[in-house]
């Protein structure tokens, strides 16, 4: 019934980003430039590389000096390349397992929900977690965000796959949670990232409320390996068509 009412423009094909990928330097199975040749293939323009980093990660500089040689190899080659991270959140205050040394190297800053607060849930139920979740968000919002922008105003923070514990949890997010995030992230000027992987993937309807309100949307399919990108490139067309007013 949604689709219906919003029909597939089938002549337009979107131009397509894919901002959340993995490679071996975490917990990926293929190397950067075989993501980049398989984006390639697909018709992707513009690829950011967003591998797990914890605070002691010493594979990072490493990384970011791969990225930046895989950016000049292909600057001719019709895509863009980004250099980013995915962390994530480690307590209610909002801190995050981040090393702020990095921010001025990076495009892109990926924040997730990925293990806290998985366990209030378990002790304390849905209501605490619930709260929590936003606590935590309104807690890097006030603090790390800003001490992490004053490091690098241009680099973008985006929350990823937003709910996608929640999900897990069996607890599905109503109108007004969606609405309360929208809210907040674009008062702190965040992003809310589309992550259209199978895993972490809201309904049409979120997707929809997020890319027409959220000032700044990031797209991604938070492949694990080539295969996987090439598989979920069409998901990412898909989900953007069914999105068109904002491509
Ligand atoms: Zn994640
Ligand atoms: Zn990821």
């Amino acid at each position: 019934m949604g689709n219906r009412m919003r029909p597939l423009f089938s002549g337009v094909i979107p131009i397509i980003e894919d901002n959340h990928i993995h490679t071996t330097f975490s917990d990926g199975h293929d190397k950067p430039e075989d993501m980049i040749r398989a984006a390639l293939a697909v018709g992707i323009r513009g690829i950011c590389f967003t591998d797990h980093a914890r605070e002691e990660s010493d594979y990072v500089p490493i990384y970011l000096e791969e990225i930046r040689r895989l950016k000049k190899k292909y600057e001719d080659r019709n895509i863009k390349i980004g250099n980013g991270l995915e962390v994530k959140f480690i307590d209610k205050e909002g801190n995050i397992d981040f090393n702020l040394l990095w921010a001025r190297e990076l495009d892109s800053l990926i924040v997730s929900f990925h293990s806290f607060p998985m366990e209030v849930y378990q002790s304390q139920g849905q209501h605490e977690f619930k709260k929590t979740w936003f606590e935590t968000l309104r807690g890097f919002i006030k603090k790390q965000l800003i001490i992490i922008k004053q490091e690098n105003p241009k680099l973008k923070v985006i929350l990823g796959h937003p709910f996608s514990m929640w999900l897990k949890l069996g607890l599905f997010p109503e109108h007004r949670d969606i609405n309360k995030l929208i809210t907040l992230a674009n008062q702190a000027s965040m992003g809310i990232e589309i992550n259209v992987n199978p895993e972490h993937c809201l309904n049409h309807e979120y997707m929809q409320l997020i890319a027409d309100q959220c000032f700044i949307i990031s797209w991604g399919t938070d492949s694990h390996s080539y295969l996987e990108l090439v598989n979920n490139s069409s998901r990412l067309i898909k989900a953007k068509q069914l999105c068109i007013r904002r491509f």
